[in-house]
């Protein structure tokens, strides 16, 4: 093969990635196969699965998977162009209009994930004169839609209801102020004060924006969503939920006012000048709402399974961090330490992910352990007397 000029570039590459692995930050892809009750198959060896989202166990629900098939059988496998062109197949009005109900709000939107959700929804409503308060543990996707909108950027420390006050007020003469905060903290297990942001917004004359992204599918009535578990959800403007978490799929969903998603229609350029999404993924998507909705059960055993295991793991002495919910961290601190823990514990049969900076703050590393509605108490007790064995090995408890 004849050899390419190779541009500096390359090298500043190769010297980024060098760096990376000195910081014990490599990241690299691993494919895994799933199976039944939240095991999967990696590189040949069983292991019970603490790194999934797709917290219900729905991703391989029979109704789900034949919701994909139909919609395939009916339309095809791809809609062929934007939405605004021709690729607006009648699959999409429906789940929207199936979300809008589930949600009881007037207008959804479908978009291609949360990632473009944010990045589309945020740049589109923040203009240059905007404000945008932002909790400093927001998902990455916020921080890139802030930064893409050029408005100006305020990141207040984690659920610091203070914080957030003390920059509005500097503000007072700002027209357009947004509030964006992530309901259920990926990273901490941790829930934002809805009620309190909402009290600010108010006072404040705040747009406010909600990450459902880790909590729809899951809290709240039907499992509508954190907001409707605070009963705050009439006074959020604008509400993002992805659907390739709780609902087992893939893509994203904005639910606003008619007037707001409208807007989105003709401004959100990620919506706008991008294929939509295939019928494959919207007929697994209505399947899984309808799911949601009705196995009320399913979100119960979620949320038992995981107080079985934070409550093994706190008495052993870790730190859950405010962990409240499905998602159960345990603090590990520096990076080294807490890969060697993540590959102690695939060794024995768990896929636990170790997470890193820049995912969290630098010292804060850990591993994120997320339960599934699926795994069996027995599986995961077992589990957890594994992870207290690593854990004293490593002198994370005593
Ligand atoms: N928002 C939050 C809070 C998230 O955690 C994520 C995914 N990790 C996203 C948005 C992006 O969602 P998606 O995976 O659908 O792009």
């Amino acid at each position: 093969m004849r050899q390419r000029t190779k541009s500096p570039l390359y090298q500043t590459i190769n010297n980024e990635l060098e760096d990376i692995a000195k910081q014990s930050l490599t990241r690299s892809l691993v494919s895994h196969k799933p199976l039944e009750k939240g095991w999967i198959r990696r590189n040949g060896k069983l292991m019970l699965n603490f790194s999934s989202n797709d917290y219900l166990g729905l991703a391989g629900h029979p109704e789900v998977k034949q919701g994909a098939l139909q919609a395939i059988h009916d339309y095809g496998a791809s809609a062929s162009s934007s939405r605004l062109i021709v690729g607006s197949h009648p699959l999409y009005e429906e789940t929207e209009q199936a979300i809008t109900s589930w949600k009881q709000r007037d207008s959804a939107l479908i978009v291609h994930n949360g990632y473009t959700a944010n990045v589309g929804a945020i740049s589109a409503l923040a203009s240059r004169n905007a404000v945008v308060y932002s909790d400093k543990l927001n998902h990455a996707s916020i921080i890139d839609g802030i930064v893409l909108s050029r408005a100006k950027k305020r990141r207040y420390n984690h659920n610091d209801m203070n914080h957030l006050e003390s920059l509005l007020k500097k503000d007072k003469d700002i027209e357009n102020k947004i509030i964006i905060t992530d309901s259920l903290f990926s990273m901490d297990g941790d829930f934002a004060p809805l009620e309190d942001i909402v009290t600010l917004k108010k006072h404040y004359g705040a747009f406010l924006i909600v990450d459902e992204a880790h909590s729809s599918g899951i809290y709240g009535p039907f499992g509508r969503g954190y907001s409707y578990q605070q009963k705050v959800d009439e006074e959020i403007d604008l509400f993002v939920g992805t659907c390739g978490k709780a609902l087992g799929s893939f893509g994203a969903y904005v639910v606003a006012d008619q007037i707001v998603i409208q807007y989105l229609v003709n401004k959100m350029r990620s919506f706008i000048f991008s294929t939509g999404l295939p019928p494959s993924v919207l007929g697994a998507i209505q399947a899984s709402i309808t799911l949601v909705q009705k196995d009320e059960e399913r979100r119960r055993n979620l949320l038992q399974k995981s107080k079985l295991v934070r409550s093994i793991l706190t008495e052993a002495g870790f730190n859950t961090c405010l962990s409240d919910s499905h998602i159960v961290p345990i603090l590990t601190g520096d990076n080294e330490t807490t890969l060697t823990f993540s590959s102690l514990l695939m060794e024995e049969g768990i896929s636990a992910v170790a997470i890193r900076p820049p995912t969290v703050p630098p010292g804060e590393a850990r591993i994120r352990l997320s339960t599934m509605a699926v795994h069996s108490d027995e599986d995961l007790i077992s589990a957890c007397q594994v992870i207290k064995r690593i854990g004293k090995e490593l002198g994370v408890i005593t």
